[in-house]
C-alpha cells in the first residue's frame, strides 16, 4: 500500500506518537508526507519516507496529485480544526480529490488508529 501522512503543526507530535506505536505495520507499506512532517517522522521513527515539499509550499496539493494519478492507497492527515492555514485551499483540494477517488482518508487520531487496525488485518483493501 501507498499511504500519505500529513499533519498541520499542532499535530504532529500525534502523527510521531502513530507512527511509533504502528511503526510494524507502517514499515510494511511505501510512505509519503509532506515536507515537516516527513522529516519529524523519519528522524523520531526511522521509517523510510518519500517527502513532498512542505504543505504551504504545495506538498498537498503534490499528494493530491498522486491521488488523482491512482497513486496512492490511504491518507492520514492529522488536520489541526482550531487554527486557519494559510493553504486552506490546497487542503480542501486535498480532501475533496479523496472524495472523488475514493480514497480511505483519516483526519483524526481515531480514524487513523482505525484505520491502520484495518491495514494490520487486511481487512481493509485486496488491493496492493
Ligand atoms: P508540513 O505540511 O508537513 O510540511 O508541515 C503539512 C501541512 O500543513 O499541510
Amino acid at each position: 500500500m501507498k499511504i500519505a501522512l500529513i499533519a498541520h503543526d499542532k499535530k504532529k507530535q500525534d502523527m510521531i506518537e502513530l507512527c511509533k506505536n504502528h511503526r510494524s505495520i507502517l514499515e510494511k507499506h511505501s510512505l509519503y508526507a509532506t515536507g515537516t512532517t516527513g522529516a519529524l517522522v523519519m528522524g523520531e521513527t526511522k521509517l523510510e519516507i518519500t517527502r513532498m515539499k512542505s504543505g504551504p509550499l504545495g506538498g498537498d496539493q503534490q499528494i493530491g496529485s498522486m491521488v488523482a494519478n491512482g497513486e496512492l492507497d490511504l491518507v492520514i492527515f492529522l488536520r489541526d480544526p482550531l487554527t486557519a492555514q494559510p493553504h486552506e485551499p490546497d487542503i480542501s483540494a486535498l480532501l475533496r480529490l479523496c472524495d472523488v477517488f475514493e480514497i480511505p482518508l483519516a483526519t483524526n487520531i481515531s480514524s487513523a488508529e482505525i484505520m491502520l487496525k484495518a491495514l494490520e488485518t487486511n481487512i481493509l483493501f485486496s488491493k496492493n
